[in-house]
This record gives C-alpha cells, sequence and structure tokens, in this order.
C-alpha cells in the first residue's frame, strides 16, 4: 500500500495515457497491480512500467508467464517508490535511462533486481556496454564537469578586487602625514 501511496503520480500519469489511448486496463490480483493492455509503448520496449501500472502492446503468453511478467514489474513498482521517495517523480525514470544507455537490457540494475527471468530477460553479461555513443557521452559530462569548475574559479577571482586594492595601498606605503 505505501508504495501505491508513494508512486501515485506516476501511475496517475500511467493511468491518463491509457485512458487517452484508449487501453484496457485490469487489476492483476497476484501481484496487486495494474495493468493497461493495448497502452501503446514507448518504441522498442515491450512493456513499460509507470510506478503501480505496467503499459503493454498485449500479452502473447500463457496466464502463468503473465503473472510472473506482472511480479515482475510490480517489483519495478517498488523501485519508483524508493527513487521518488528519494528525489521526485522523475528520479525513477531518469535513473533507468541513464543505467540502461551503459548497462542495456539484462545488465540493468534495475531489471536485476526485479528479476531476469520474470522480466522475460536473458542473461547475456554485467560489465557496461561502451560503443562510441557511451564514450561520448562520458567525455561530454567530463567537459561540462571542467567547464562548470573552471567557470567557477573565474568567479571567485573576479570576486576578489579588494584584495588588489590593499596590495597596490600596501605598495604605495602608509598614508603620509603632513
Ligand atoms: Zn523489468
Amino acid at each position: 500500500m505505501a508504495e501505491q501511496a508513494a508512486t501515485w503520480p506516476e501511475t496517475g500519469i500511467g493511468l491518463l495515457y491509457s485512458a487517452v489511448r484508449g487501453a484496457h486496463v485490469c487489476l492483476s490480483r497476484a501481484a496487486d497491480y495494474l495493468v493497461a493492455v493495448n497502452g501503446d509503448n514507448v518504441p522498442g520496449t515491450k512493456a513499460m512500467n509507470m510506478g503501480d501500472i505496467v503499459l503493454t502492446p498485449g500479452f502473447n503468453m500463457s496466464k502463468e508467464r503473465r503473472t510472473t511478467l506482472a511480479n515482475h514489474e510490480a517489483r519495478h513498482r517498488a523501485q519508483w517508490a524508493i527513487a521518488t521517495a528519494m528525489a521526485g517523480p522523475f528520479a525513477f525514470p531518469v535513473a533507468y535511462a541513464v543505467e540502461s544507455f551503459f548497462f542495456p537490457g539484462s545488465r540493468n540494475l534495475f531489471e536485476r533486481q526485479a528479476g531476469l527471468g520474470s522480466g522475460g530477460y536473458r542473461h547475456v553479461g554485467l560489465g557496461p556496454v561502451l560503443g562510441p555513443a557511451q564514450i561520448g557521452a562520458l567525455v561530454a559530462v567530463v567537459a561540462l564537469i571542467a567547464a562548470a569548475v573552471g567557470r567557477r574559479h573565474l568567479r571567485a577571482g573576479r570576486r576578489m578586487p579588494g584584495r588588489h586594492r590593499r596590495d597596490r595601498l600596501s605598495r604605495a606605503g602608509p598614508p603620509r602625514s603632513v
């Protein structure tokens, strides 16, 4: 119940989206979890978890397999709940996207926690995938940090004109009395 409460903003967005797309929303009683069938997905994903609801183009699988998948998706709800409590409703999708970028598919930590087998993932490896895109992103992040640090140094230097003035005064010697 706490997880449902913590993820209601995402669930709301998921429900709204499903309503707009005319999806059939039902409740998986096994996982106490909402499933929106025929809700369109982000391209390339089989099922998309939005807090307490999963959007899917439809399950072409046995009832048993469906229950297993609903349990897997319900575990993502726990991750949504924790991330939302820590950093707001968009924390999980952002963290998930960053994680997926470097650790796609079965390498993804969130998927590993939710259960690879139940999510329909085949285990392929643990390490990050470092293709040109990933290396490019890392270089861009390092460049951004370097730029931010450099700018702070510049600002700090500009903020101390007083010191220079004092230097000039001391070089000119103490004010002479007449
Ligand atoms: Zn998953």
